[in-house]
C-alpha cells in the first residue's frame, strides 16, 4: 500500500528513516528549506551589502547551495552572490562539471568565475597524480582547491564563502580529525565566525542535511547537476570514514545527527582550547599561514 505523508494526506515521497516521517514532494521541500534556513541564520547575520561567493563544482551539494542562497537572498538586493569554480584539472570529471556550474549561474543571474590549479598553483592534478606519492592526490586536491578558492574570494571582496558541505561530510570530518588526533583542524571545522585576517570565513548551509536529501531536492527541483565520482576519490582517506558514518547511520538512523550535535556542543570550548594561531604570510606565494611557508607551497616543493 502506498504511504502518505505524515503531514497531509498525500502520497509520500520518502520516508525519512532518522525520525520515522513520510513526506508528500511539497512537505519535503517545506522540510529541507526551513532547516536550511534555520541554520544560515545561526551561523550569523548577513550585514548590509555582503558579498558572498558560492564555491561551486557543478555536483549536487554545491549547485542546490547555490539555489537556495539564491532564492533566500534575490529578496535582499544589496547582497551581491557570486559564483567560483576551481578547475583542478582532472580530465573526463571537471571539464564535465564546469558546465553545469556554469548554465546554474547563468540560469539564476549570478555571475560566475572559474580559477584553475594551472594558473594558480602552476600545476594540474592529472599531473599531481602521476607521480602516486603517498600522500594520495586529495590531499594535494584540498590544499590547493583552499588557496585558489580564497584568493579568488578576496579578489572579488567578498565577507562570506559558501561551500556544499552537506551532514555526510561533516560527521566523517569531525570523526577522521578524532581519529587523527588533529584537535586544531577539528577546532577550525566551519562554519567561521570570527574572521581571520587573509582567510574568508565559510557558510556552510547544509552541513545539517543528509547527502540523499540533496540529491532529492535537486530531482523535485529540476536542478541540473553534474552525477559522477572524482577518478581519484577511491585513494580517499576519507572513504574509511564513509564507510563508518554509513554503517553507524544503518544500525542507529540518527547518528551522523548525534555526531554534529555533539561537536557543535563542544566546539567554542574546542576553539578556546585551540585558538587560531598568529597568521603571517608565506614567503614565497603571500598566503596567510602559522609557518614560514604555507601547506600549498610545501606540498609543490613536494612533487617538483
Ligand atoms: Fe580532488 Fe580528491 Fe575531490 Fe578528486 S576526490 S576532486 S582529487 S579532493
Ligand atoms: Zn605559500
Amino acid at each position: 500500500m502506498t504511504k502518505t505523508c505524515s503531514n497531509c494526506k498525500k502520497p509520500a515521497l520518502t520516508f525519512i528513516r532518522y525520525n520515522g516521517t513520510h513526506l508528500c514532494r511539497d512537505h519535503f521541500i517545506k522540510y529541507f528549506e526551513k532547516r536550511v534556513k534555520k541554520d544560515i541564520k545561526k551561523q550569523g547575520k548577513t550585514k548590509n551589502n555582503s558579498k558572498i561567493a558560492v564555491a561551486i563544482s557543478g555536483g549536487k551539494d554545491s549547485v542546490v547551495a547555490l539555489h537556495l542562497m539564491h532564492s533566500i537572498f534575490e529578496k535582499r538586493p544589496d547582497v551581491t552572490l557570486f559564483g567560483i569554480t576551481v578547475d583542478e584539472g582532472i580530465k573526463g570529471y571537471r571539464d564535465k562539471s564546469i558546465k553545469y556550474a556554469v548554465e546554474n549561474c547563468k540560469k539564476l543571474g549570478i555571475k560566475h568565475y572559474t580559477v584553475s590549479f594551472k594558473e594558480i598553483i602552476g600545476t594540474t592534478m592529472d599531473e599531481v597524480a602521476l607521480k602516486r606519492d603517498e600522500l594520495g592526490e586529495c590531499s594535494y586536491c584540498g590544499v590547493f582547491r583552499r588557496i585558489c578558492l580564497n584568493q579568488k574570494a578576496k579578489e572579488l571582496g567578498v565577507n562570506k564563502l559558501v561551500t556544499g558541505h552537506n551532514l555526510d561530510d561533516m560527521a566523517q570530518s569531525i570523526l577522521m580529525n578524532f581519529a587523527n588526533g588533529d584537535m586544531k583542524k577539528l577546532a577550525r571545522l566551519g562554519p567561521h565566525k570570527k574572521v581571520q585576517p587573509g582567510l574568508v570565513p565559510r557558510m556552510l548551509p547544509l552541513r545539517t542535511i543528509p547527502e540523499k536529501e540533496n540529491a532529492l531536492y535537486a530531482i523535485v527541483k529540476n536542478i541540473s547537476f553534474h552525477d559522477a565520482e572524482c577518478p581519484y576519490s577511491t585513494r580517499a582517506l576519507r572513504g574509511n570514514f564513509r564507510d563508518i558514518v554509513d554503517d553507524l547511520e544503518y544500525q542507529n538512523p540518527g547518528t551522523r545527527h548525534s555526531i554534529l550535535n555533539s561537536y557543535d556542543a563542544i566546539k567554542d570550548l574546542l576553539f578556546d582550547k585551540y585558538p587560531p594561531a598568529e597568521l603571517n604570510k608565506c614567503k614565497v606565494c603571500g598566503e596567510p599561514t602559522s609557518q614560514e611557508l604555507c601547506k600549498a607551497c610545501i606540498l609543490k616543493q613536494r612533487i617538483s
